[in-house]
């Protein structure tokens, strides 16, 4: 079922309910307000035929005066003595007059059914010195009453149907109104599956309701992301093509060169294997940190714990230090614990030390500081420094200032996007301060957890 089916079936469901209740209410409460209307008229007119016959102490009560006065033709009026006697009546209405006479010593009123129409009765008692006389009856037709509830019904009913057909169209239109952007949007999605191309909603300048425009909007955004993931990813695809291209380059010649001279050139064979060894590093390192951050992407990509990150920089500089024959000073307080995930901040470290190691050749300063809120890991070095124009780039994937590049460190450019995505995943923020032929400083901030 659409929405706009159950939303205009909910509204009409509601409504005709509402509309029973309340029709039901008013045409109870008007029959109830008329009917004792005319109760009270009866009531008055056997109240003065009391009245006038305790002023001729009771005598008389044959004294047809007595009701004519009073009669009213769509009415019976009759006194009724002992015996159930009809010691005087008045009344043309014959199914009126065949009411069976009654003598009780208490009012009595009610609403009968005479032949399918309401007939209001009323039985009045009248004593003499205490003893039960007799009753004076009245009897009335509601022929005029019931004209006018049937009037009643008829323009409820048709103001009910009328507010039905209303809300009926008024919801549908509403609705429609309400799911147009909706459809549209199904209608692109739709468009986007059938031609692969990415599509935006366009907004309508007449949409007003907030919630609409802000689902367009979203939906146009995840769009724009998206487009930009695919751009990313194409961009990706070319970089990683012509990184892996230029290694295979050397390679297939270095492959050349030695099944033609290879055999009787010893210095070429050495030259041409130190070469072919040294790009397949450089390779392997490559489809290594490629397939790092291939696995960024996937959601489960981290193992939380809790560790002391001190004793991580303190084991992985000592490793470092000693491969590379370089100082590499640690500055810290005592153990300071975090939250995360050990090996990636472990690889964070790996790779920021790493880029110290190469881009300098002064002793490295590692600093480890904890406040209230943060963890600050801090990676120092005195090197070739990185231009301040090339510093919002470094994280970019391939990425490598060109001056690093010429003197061929065998870098990759991948190292600091992974030490990105590793800083995101912990919801950290990094800050790079760096001069020219001075050096680096790589500081980065994790939320205390
Ligand atoms: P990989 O780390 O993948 O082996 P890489 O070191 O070249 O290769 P990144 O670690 O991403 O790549 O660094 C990107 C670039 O930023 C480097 O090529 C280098 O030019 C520059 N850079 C990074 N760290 C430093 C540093 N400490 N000093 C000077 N330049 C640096
Ligand atoms: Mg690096």
């Amino acid at each position: 079922m659409t929405l706009r089916s159950r939303f205009t079936l909910f509204t009409v469901f509601w409504l005709i309910f509402i509309l029973i209740l309340y029709n039901i209410f008013v045409y109870f409460f008007v029959i109830r307000v008329t009917t004792r209307g005319e109760l009270q008229l009866l009531t008055n007119k056997a109240d003065l035929v009391i009245d006038n016959l305790r002023k001729q102490d009771m005598r008389g009560l044959e004294d047809p005066k007595l009701l004519t006065d009073l009669y009213n033709y769509n009415e019976m009026l009759r006194i009724v003595t002992g015996d159930l006697r009809v010691a005087n009546q008045v009344g043309t209405d014959e199914e009126l007059l065949t009411i069976p006479p009654q003598m009780q010593p208490y009012n009595l009123s009610e609403t009968r059914h005479i032949n399918g129409q309401r007939v209001l009765y009323l039985s009045v008692p009248f004593f003499d010195q205490g003893h039960l006389i007799g009753t004076v009856e009245a009897a009335r037709r509601l022929t005029v009453l019931d004209s006018y509830l049937q009037i009643l019904i008829g323009a409820l009913s048709v103001t009910s149907v009328g507010a039905i057909v209303f809300a009926i169209f008024g919801t549908y239109w509403f609705t429609s109104r309400l799911t147009g952007p909706i459809g549209q949007m199904v209608q692109t999605m739709r468009e986007i599956d059938r031609s692969g191309k990415l599509y935006r909603v366009k907004l309508n300048g007449r949409e007003e309701s907030v919630e609409l425009q802000q689902l367009v909007r979203a939906f146009n955004q995840m769009i724009d992301r998206i487009d930009r993931t695919i751009e990313h990813q194409k961009h990706f695809v070319a970089d990683a093509s012509h990184e892996l291209k230029t290694p295979l380059t050397v390679i297939s010649s270095y492959t050349d060169m030695l099944k033609r001279w290879g055999r009787d050139n010893a210095e070429v064979r050495d030259e041409a294997i130190e070469a072919i060894a040294k790009e397949t590093e450089r390779l392997q390192h490559l489809i290594r940190s490629m397939l790092t951050l291939a696995e960024a992407e996937q959601d489960d990509w981290m193992n939380v714990s809790r560790f002391d990150v001190t004793s991580v920089v303190r084991e992985l500089s000592e490793v470092l230090g000693k491969t590379f024959r370089r100082e590499i000073r640690v500055h810290s307080d005592n153990a300071v614990h975090m939250k995360g995930d050990k090996d990636k901040v472990r690889q964070l470290l790996l790779i920021l030390i790493d880029n110290a190691i190469k881009y300098s050749k002064e002793p490295i300063d590692l600093r480890i500081r904890q406040s209230k809120n943060a963890i600050k890991l801090e990676v120092s070095d005195y090197g070739i420094g990185v231009p301040e124009s090339e510093i919002p780039f470094m994280f970019d994937r391939f990425y490598r200032v060109d001056e690093a590049r010429h003197r061929s460190t065998g870098g990759s450019g991948l190292g600091l996007s992974i030490a990105k995505k590793i800083i995101d995943i912990h919801e950290g923020t990094v800050d790079v301060y760096s001069k020219q032929g001075n050096g680096t400083t790589i500081s980065i901030q994790f939320p205390r957890k």
